[in-house]
């Protein structure tokens, strides 16, 4: 294969392969040179020094020659082992294969290879067992790609792609593209000059064929930070993009529906939501489109906020859409905000305010002639806020002067069906986005980097205190003491939380109680105790066994509401306490009727599934029980306990669990009693879940998650990378000015953003 040396980074890999090979790159995606450089090593195996000694169970590779082999019968069984004695210098070790061919054939004595396994002592000799290796010093090119990385003091171990190609054969074609870009262009090098990260070959080399350890760290660094500009420039061009697009601009009024609802506001709104509030209401009067992230710590007044910035376009004429994730969340924010709103929702009707508008509320789960009825209100402009679930982006739905897109609790949504509500307005409308919990800065600006932030840290003054406590399940005092509390607190007036992981039906026989299994979990942990000083061979052995087993069973199915509902019907202290259930596969008159009498008051517990997981606000209620609490994440039972302490009421947090003390999960759980501080909890979270959840659940950008960006760790790219690319992108909005530097960060991106960027 003839080797130019002037190849280029976007090169086709079919210019340097040959088709087999090109057709395996192909099915992974990679296209380009630029794309295998990018196939960075896994790990990386030192050379053998000769004489050393090694560590059991070390992965080495050597160069060796074949001194001699034999067949040697397996005693248990039918076949023979291949035994091979290796020469590495003054070193010989003995490699078993536990079948014969191909090996005897291939490694006969003289020949040599680089051979890579795991050491281990035995026979006072150094053994691998079933080896991976490549024959060197034969003819042809392929080999001499073979002995350079033979010479190499690391050898980089690669993923394998498929079964097809192996670690071995990528390095060999990364050496091979790798000569072939004897020099490349680097479009990004005066930027990473600038932070002192290396250029763009000289990376390459670093990664991929390093001389020690620290130069795959120096290479890498670099490509994370070409990872963040590739992101940080997409999201800068959509930016760029979307703000050239005009708005109409909604400048509100005086005297108007805003004015009359702020009058009559209950509370004092905080400084947060008072200068929030002015900056919203100054991008809505601009004729370019608002985008904006609301992101707070949870109960920090978000709806208000929202509210007000809605009630800010009605008064200039136009119509305000909220999108909620969940029927319950948008039946919710409709009750509080028709109370809020009070006869200034009635606009245009009997009783009503002049000033006012209407409120119309869009779902799935409603009765034909009810859907009509509000859609009637969305379409003739009489409802000047319409709330809805994803029903609202159904094509039926038309709006007479859509101005405004709040985007409740994000996460659930994706760009696309921001989108598609947007598409429903003449000019492109004004978009506020707001996170259910509050996210760590990188995770904002790699997934949200297109908006500008605003965010409300403080709580409404006058709120109490929540006490958080992790509650073992097995432990029957601690678990009575939690229904006592739930006792105290309907005796106090205030009302209760029971939340579930799962909703259960009841009816299968193994379905056991929540209680039952800690029952079960606590006999197994004492029978494991008992089982320590017994013979092995004794029945009671068995029997533990066989308790351990079913414990292993009955940790898989979680609480269920049904079964816990069941269960708390015969605890004697909660004997005579309104009780009902809510989750998901209720209809939804049922789940909306059983919210508004929790609200009234006439509820005083309620077993539920994580339907009331966000948005919902009872201030009176002042306890929570999460059961199976380690089978939620971090900021999902932040959010949890964000429906507690909304009132005057000090509230309280029992986390109960089977998870034992000392484990991750166990610790997750610690972290949130520790503290209530969503912005501490969102850091904790991303520790511990990993960008690839966070970011997925956030609906990045980035549909492929991150390749070697660590959102945590690489903070500091990130940051620099977001200003330099905002830098390029004001510059030169479109990037017409850099072709190679828009090429070259293809590498990075999928092909949907890769689209916009090309179509920018
Ligand atoms: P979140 O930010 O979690 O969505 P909400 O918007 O649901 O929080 O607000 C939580 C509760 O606090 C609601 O009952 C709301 O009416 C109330 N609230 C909002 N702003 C204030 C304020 N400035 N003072 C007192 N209570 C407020
Ligand atoms: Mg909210």
């Amino acid at each position: 294969m003839a080797i130019s040396r002037e190849g280029a980074l976007d090169w086709p890999l079919r210019r340097v392969f040959a088709k087999r090979e090109v057709d395996i790159f192909t099915a992974r995606g990679l296209h380009t040179l630029s794309d295998l450089m990018h196939w960075v090593p896994r790990t990386y195996l030192s050379s053998v020094p000769i004489e050393r000694h090694f560590e059991d169970g070390e992965r080495v590779h050597l160069v060796a020659d074949v001194v001699s082999s034999r067949e040697v019968p397996m005693r248990s069984r039918k076949g023979s082992l291949l035994k091979v004695l290796v020469d590495a210098g003054n070193q010989k070790f003995e490699l078993t294969f536990f079948q014969t061919r191909p090996h005897k054939f291939i490694l006969s004595p003289g020949r040599r290879a680089l051979f890579a396994g795991k050491v281990a002592a035995f026979n006072g000799r150094w053994q691998l067992a079933q080896p991976e290796y490549v024959l060197l010093s034969s003819n042809g090119v392929d080999d001499q790609t073979i002995e350079t990385l033979a010479e190499s003091p690391l050898i980089p171990i690669y993923r394998r792609m498929g079964t097809k190609l192996g670690s071995w054969g990528i390095a060999k074609a990364v050496i091979v593209a790798l000569d072939s870009l004897w020099a490349v262009a680097d479009p990004v090098q005066e930027l990473a000059a600038r932070h002192e990260l290396p250029p763009l070959y000289e990376t390459f080399r670093l990664v991929h064929r390093p001389v020690d350890l620290d130069e795959p760290q120096i290479g890498r660094r670099r490509l994370k930070y070409d990872e963040a500009l590739a992101i940080q420039v997409v999201l800068a061009m959509r930016r760029a993009a979307t703000s050239g697009d005009a708005a109409v601009a909604r400048a509100g009024a005086v005297g108007g529906v805003l004015d009359a609802f702020d009058a009559r506001l209950p509370f004092r709104l905080t400084e947060g939501q008072v200068e929030t509030g002015e900056v919203l209401a100054e991008e809505l009067a601009r004729d370019r489109p608002m985008h904006r992230l609301l992101q707070g710590e949870v109960g920090s007044g978000k709806t208000v906020v929202a509210l007000r910035a809605m009630l800010h376009v009605v008064d200039s004429g136009g119509q305000a859409a909220l999108l909620a994730p969940t029927e319950v969340l948008a039946q919710q924010h409709y009750r509080t905000i028709t109370a809020m709103l009070g006869d200034l929702a009635m606009g245009g009707m009997l009783g009503g305010n002049d000033i006012g508008t209407r409120v119309a509320l869009v779902t799935g789960s409603q009765s034909a002639a009810d859907k009509r009825r509000n859609l009637a209100l969305a379409t003739s402009g009489e409802a000047g806020i319409v709330i809805g679930t994803h029903a609202l982006l159904q094509d039926k739905v038309a709006f007479a002067d859509l101005a405004l897109v709040v985007v409740d609790e994000q996460h659930r949504f994706g760009v696309e069906q921001r989108d598609v509500l947007r598409g429903k307005a003449a000019r492109v409308p004004h978009t506020l986005v707001m996170t259910a919990t509050p996210i760590p800065r990188t995770v904002a600006i790699t997934a949200f980097g297109d908006l500008d932030t605003s965010t409300l840290s403080q709580l409404p003054s006058g709120r109490a205190e929540i006490k958080t406590f992790v509650v073992p399940a097995t432990r029957p005092t601690w678990v009575q003491r939690v229904w006592e509390r739930m006792a105290e607190e309907v005796a106090a007036g205030r009302q209760v939380y029971v939340v579930c992981p799962r909703v259960g039906d009841g009816s299968s026989g193994d379905d056991l109680t929540y209680w039952e299994r800690a029952q079960a979990k606590q006999q197994a942990e004492e029978a494991r105790a008992r089982g320590d000083q017994v013979n092995p061979d004794d029945e009671d052995e068995k029997a533990t066994a066989a308790r351990l087993a079913e414990e292993a069973r009955l940790r898989r199915a979680a609480a269920s509401v049904v079964d816990t509902d069941a269960m708390l019907a015969e605890v004697p202290v909660l004997k005579g306490l309104r009780r009902a259930v809510l989750h998901g596969r209720l209809p939804a008159e049922e789940r909306e009727r059983i919210m508004t009498s929790f609200a009234a008051g006439e509820i005083d517990i309620l077993v539920a599934t994580t339907v009331i997981e966000v948005g919902v606000d009872v201030p009176n209620a002042s306890l929570m029980v999460v059961l199976d609490a380690d089978r939620f994440g971090i900021s999902q039972l932040h959010q949890l306990r964000g429906r507690i302490g909304r009132g005057e009421h000090p509230s309280s947090c029992f986390l109960v669990c089977l998870a034992d003390e000392g484990t991750p999960t166990r610790d997750r759980l610690e972290a949130v009693a520790a503290t209530t501080d969503g912005f501490e909890l969102a850091e904790v979270d991303l520790d511990q879940r990993g960008e690839g959840d966070v970011l997925g659940a956030l609906q990045s950008g980035r549909s492929g998650g991150l390749a070697l960006l660590r959102l945590r760790e690489d903070s500091d790219l990130i940051e620099l990378a977001r200003e330099d690319a905002r830098g390029l992108v004001d510059a030169d909005p479109t990037l017409e000015g850099s072709p190679e530097l828009l090429r070259y960060l293809r590498t990075y991106v999928d092909d949907q953003q890769a689209d916009f960027v090309e179509r920018g």
